[in-house]
């Protein structure tokens, strides 16, 4: 019996299990982006693209193509697609699982401060002007307009427009995995003294916490949303072997 899987991606994550999964014949899958990216990388089975239209939309979608399991492999604050793949389960009886990777933990040496969200990392970031490397994506980045006074080192995969409204603030275009000596080499040149990132877990982009750490620099750290209460896989190998296990809990129709 072929099974067909629904892969909501947007992570290395989700590519490389959609990799895996795509090597086996008695499954079908398609992997879902949401179609921010220009140029988004390879992906190794069909893709589709955009959203879907809220819970409903998804809902409709699992139903329409006949969806036997969906797998939540989106990044860890990408909350609103993963509460709709919760909703969009709940309402079509298909089984969902998650593929989240495990949040870093602060290490001996490391300056971090927690904060619940882009104005809380303003507030921590203080009144004085700081240099600071903004790790953030496009939509959080627009808040720090709010504190012109810091210069600000902007990273993102596409260009940020409009740029900031702010008078001092450079942007370099990059996609991880980004290592620590290059992440040592771009906080040397610009000086910089604070840095404000999200918990992403992996390996891709911790390179930028490895450099912080040997310059000493402190870290804002935006907290991770809620995670959704679904079966949830830490790695790409603790997925696969969940696959099986929904699947063949569906066929004995527990
Ligand atoms: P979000 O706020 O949770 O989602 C906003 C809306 O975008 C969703 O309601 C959904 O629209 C659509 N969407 C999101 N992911 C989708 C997907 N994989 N397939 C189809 N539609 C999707 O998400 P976000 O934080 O903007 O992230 C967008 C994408 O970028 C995600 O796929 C995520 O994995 C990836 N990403 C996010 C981050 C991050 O820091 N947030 C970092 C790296 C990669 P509808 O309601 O119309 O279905």
């Amino acid at each position: 019996m072929t099974h067909r899987i629904l892969i909501l991606g947007g992570t290395t994550e989700a590519r490389q299990l959609a990799g895996r999964l795509a090597a086996r014949n008695d499954l079908v899958v398609t992997l879902s982006l949401a179609g921010r990216t220009r140029e988004p990388a390879a992906q190794p089975v069909p893709v589709r693209s955009g959203g879907f239209g809220g819970a409903e939309g998804l809902a409709a979608y699992l139903r329409g193509e006949g969806i036997s399991l969906l797998i939540d492999a989106t990044h860890p604050y990408a909350a609103r697609i993963s509460a709709n793949a919760v909703r969009a389960a709940a309402m079509t009886g298909v089984p969902i699982l998650r593929l989240d990777r495990e949040a870093w933990r602060p290490a001996e040496g490391d300056r971090w401060l927690t904060v619940t969200d882009a104005d809380d990392a303003l507030r921590a970031l203080g009144e004085v002007p700081r240099r600071v490397f903004l790790a953030l994506g496009r939509q959080e980045v627009a808040a720090f307009q709010h504190a012109p006074q810091h210069f600000y080192l902007i990273r993102s995969v596409d260009p940020i427009e409009p740029p900031l409204a702010v008078p001092d603030a450079v942007y370099v275009l990059g996609r991880g995995p980004f290592e620590e000596a290059g992440e040592l080499k771009l906080l040397k040149a610009h000086r910089i003294d604070a840095i404000v990132c999200k918990n992403s877990g992996g390996t891709a982009s911790y390179g930028k916490l490895l450099a912080a750490r040997r310059l000493d620099i402190p870290v804002v750290m935006l907290r991770r949303p809620d995670e959704p209460a679904v079966p949830k896989a830490e790695s790409v190998e603790t997925a696969l072997a969940l696959v099986d296990h929904v699947l063949a809990s569906a066929k004995r129709g527990e």
